[in-house]
């Protein structure tokens, strides 16, 4: 691939024009205004002293503000780092001073948190957004944002801060020179930070190139969508890479309108949908069963869906069924992770899911399944091993962490995803847990997710972790961690024996527990890591 994030909008101003390129409640904005105000808000953060290879932090919910902040940034050949505006302040100080960004567009609410750490990280300006502008009562309503609260705390935080400047002042900006150099296909796009299920979240250096030929790739696997016909629904969070990818790059490479869900309410997706029906649906498992719940009541209108994709975690074959009843459009499953720009494999839309599997290779993406002790020998075809996967959207390596990015990416340009997965004769690839999660008792490897799967088929059990909590010398017991339906009550006796059925005796739990709910991360995985720090912490 060729070109960079930058051109690529450019190309779309022209093909595009006037066609809607995003949609927040009531306001569209077309390609060629999202172009024109990239280049006003570029030169904006120019003068301010942005210039080629810095890094710059974005604290924003999805919106309008949000697009065109990314692509301002990468005009001027910075990188664009994402964080969750709902990141406490600690969470936030330990990303700013890993990537030493000196200048932070941040959501106004998440504003006072970033302001805390001025003076200590040596920030240099604060861009406030305020995504409420020219909204509609009724919609902050909707929103829940504390409408009369929000304005009392927003002249209190520019009393106690003149230090944060409006984002609508970099609007207001003229327009980039075109003599300032359009970013190399090889330059660094995005640090972007991995999730956080198995440790601390690493920042995953991608370049142009990088995000240019996973956007093309995904162009490939979905044949069926129409260039500038579609409308995507953006409801996964941009600063998490899956939303990034696929409502911030895929959708200006389809010309595609996006409509921006600042936050993941099912209500104003149906609100929406009554308007701009969408065509193209990506979101993870427990996103994508509220919407098939609202579809059946009338809720979400689904009649226009052509497509839908589901990743980041397990799809359930049962949610697949289900999906099938409420909706025409194909629901998908692919398989990535943040250090592929995130897409590496893609259940083909022409043909009927094996139940489990979560697809083939992307084009042009070469991958192996190799044994846990030796790299360099891979297993036999059905055989379990960890995947390892190349390709031109594989990372540079983890911003500041050079034993990291040793561990994770060899010599010759191969990704150890850390996934454990099983190959059949057609190609197809079965995720069966990460490596890092495997439970070791009694010298057997056992897969959460195998325990998870057969507690899950238990009446009344909701969802459940199966995780080792050690027993003297680094040995580890199955432990099942449980959430129950409202009203059901756990008969460990009986589970027992139905669990036997299912699972061969060293992969039963020993030990039970009911827990209310779940840690998950902001995406919605589940944290083994944490359950099993805390039973570990509680047996002492
Ligand atoms: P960290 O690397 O910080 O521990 P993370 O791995 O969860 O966090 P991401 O890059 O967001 O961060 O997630 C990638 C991982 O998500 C993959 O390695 C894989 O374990 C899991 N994953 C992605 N898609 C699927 C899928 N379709 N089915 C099962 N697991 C998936
Ligand atoms: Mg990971």
């Amino acid at each position: 691939v060729e070109g960079s994030l930058p051109s690529l909008l450019e190309d779309a101003a022209e093909r595009y024009g006037n066609r809607p390129a995003m949609v927040f409640f009531n306001r569209e904005t077309s390609y060629r205004r999202l172009f024109d105000e990239v280049l006003r808000v570029a030169h904006g953060l120019q003068r301010l002293g942005v210039k080629a290879g810095d890094r710059v932090a974005l604290v924003l919910p999805n919106s309008p503000q949000h697009v065109i902040a990314f692509y301002a940034v990468l005009r001027l050949g910075a990188i664009v780092v994402e964080h969750n505006p709902l990141y406490t302040p600690h969470e936030l100080e330990v990303q700013l001073k890993d990537h030493s960004a000196k200048v932070v567009i941040a959501w106004d609410k998440s504003a006072g948190k970033v302001l805390e750490l001025k003076d200590k990280l040596g920030l240099e300006h604060i861009i406030s957004v305020d995504i409420t502008r020219g909204m509609p009562l009724t919609t902050q309503i909707a929103l829940r944002l504390p409408v009369k609260k929000a304005k009392a705390s927003r002249a209190k935080l520019t009393q106690a801060a003149p230090e944060t400047m409006p984002f609508t002042e970099l609007q207001r900006s003229s327009r980039l020179p075109a003599s300032v150099p359009m970013p190399a296909t090889d330059d660094l796009a995005i640090v972007q930070y991995t999730s956080g299920t198995t440790g601390v979240p690493k920042g995953a250096m991608l370049t142009h190139g990088n995000l240019l030929a996973n956007s093309a790739q995904g162009r490939a696997w979905m044949p069926g969508l129409v260039a500038g016909r579609e409308t995507i629904y953006s409801m996964l969070p941009m600063f998490h890479v899956f939303g990034l990818m696929l409502s911030v790059v895929y959708a200006v490479r389809l010309g595609a309108c996006v409509v921006l869900f600042p936050t993941f309410d099912v209500s104003l997706v149906a609100e929406a949908s009554k308007k701009h029906p969408p065509t193209f649906l990506p979101g993870v498992p427990p996103m994508l069963e509220r919407i098939i719940r609202s579809a059946k009541d009338g809720g979400v209108d689904l009649s226009q869906v052509r497509y839908a994709i589901s990743g980041a975690m397990a799809l359930n074959p049962a949610l697949v069924n289900r999906w099938d009843d409420v909706c025409k459009g194909q629901l998908v499953e692919g398989y990535g992770m943040t250090e592929a720009s995130p897409i590496l494999l893609g259940n083909p839309f022409s043909e009927e899911a094996t139940e489990g599997f979560v697809g083939l290779a992307f084009p042009s993406t070469e991958i192996k399944v190799v044994d846990f002790e030796n790299d360099d020998h891979e297993v036999e075809l059905g055989e379990e091993g960890e995947l390892l996967a190349r390709g031109p959207q594989i990372f540079q390596g983890y911003w500041n962490r050079p034993d990291e990015t040793a561990e994770t990416l060899t010599e010759d340009g191969w990704l150890r995803t850390g996934d454990i997965v099983v190959q059949n004769e057609r190609g197809f690839v079965k995720i069966v847990d990460r490596r890092k999660e495997l439970i070791i008792t009694g010298g057997y490897n056992v897969a959460p997710s195998e325990v998870e799967g057969a507690l899950n088929s238990l009446e009344g059990v909701k969802e459940s972790a199966a995780v080792g909590v050690t027993r003297g010398r680094g040995a580890e017991v199955v432990t099942a961690v449980i959430v129950l339906e409202q009203g059901a009550i756990f008969d460990e006796k009986a589970a027992r024996e139905l669990l036997r059925e299912q699972l061969a005796e060293h992969k039963l739990p020993r030990t039970f527990v009911v827990w209310e709910e779940l840690p998950k991360n902001l995406i919605g995985k589940t944290l083994r890591k944490k359950i099993r720090e805390t039973l570990n912490r509680n047996k002492n």
